[in-house]
């Protein structure tokens, strides 16, 4: 192990990705001939705010034990380790406020003056809310089609305009919960899960 540790110091110029992170922003750890130990991955993270992994040599030799050092192998820049970024999901008080208005749901609407009179109102308007369709005021009323995964985390809500009377969608009448509301939701990862997941 001590050997390994020998001429080991933080790169001084160039920053290479965060294999954490993602961001090029990390300082690797080189051998004295300019050869990092582990590219992207033993070093320092700078985003000192956000990110800033350390992981030193001395864990690195310790979690690699069948690493060989630069100087008995050719150095092969590793292979970066994908950086895996968990989905976003969306705050379920913001679902609950558009559990209702469905005087203009067009969707709710179309389902109302379909199935009222076999099912009773009662019975569409609770498989409405089962299904987890919400208003929503864009295209002058339209259906979120919230998609909740089986652990009930809101993955993203379609919106979706539909013609009332036809019950027909309108393709043009399209967009996604996260994208309208992009300022609180900023960067968003959407990962999709099927409609009605919730209700496995
Ligand atoms: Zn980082």
């Amino acid at each position: 192990m001590g050997r390994y540790n020998q001429d080991i110091q933080l790169a001084k110029r160039g920053k290479a990705v965060c294999s954490y992170c993602g961001k090029k922003s990390f300082v690797n750890y080189i051998y004295s001939d300019g050869a990092p130990v582990a590219d992207g991955v033993c070093g320092k993270c700078d985003r000192a705010d956000n990110c800033g992994v350390h992981y030193p040599p001395r864990e690195y030799f310790k979690d690699n034990p069948t690493f060989k050092p630069a100087r008995f192998s050719q150095f092969r820049p590793q292979r970066k380790r994908p950086v895996i970024t968990p989905p976003s999901y969306i705050d379920s008080s913001l679902m609950l406020d558009t559990m209702r208005g469905y005087e203009m749901n067009s969707f709710a609407k179309f389902l109302h003056s379909t199935f009222d009179e076999v099912a009773g109102a009662d019975i569409v308007q609770a498989n409405i809310e089962r299904y987890a369709v919400g208003t929503s005021s864009r295209y002058g009323g339209s259906a979120i089609f919230w998609q909740v995964d089986q652990f009930g985390r809101i993955r993203s809500g379609q919106i979706i305009g539909y013609d009332a009377t036809s019950g027909k969608r309108n393709h043009k009448q399209q967009n996604w919960v996260h994208s309208v509301m992009q300022e609180n939701y900023p960067d968003y990862k959407l990962e999709q899960c099927y409609f009605g997941s919730h209700l496995i």
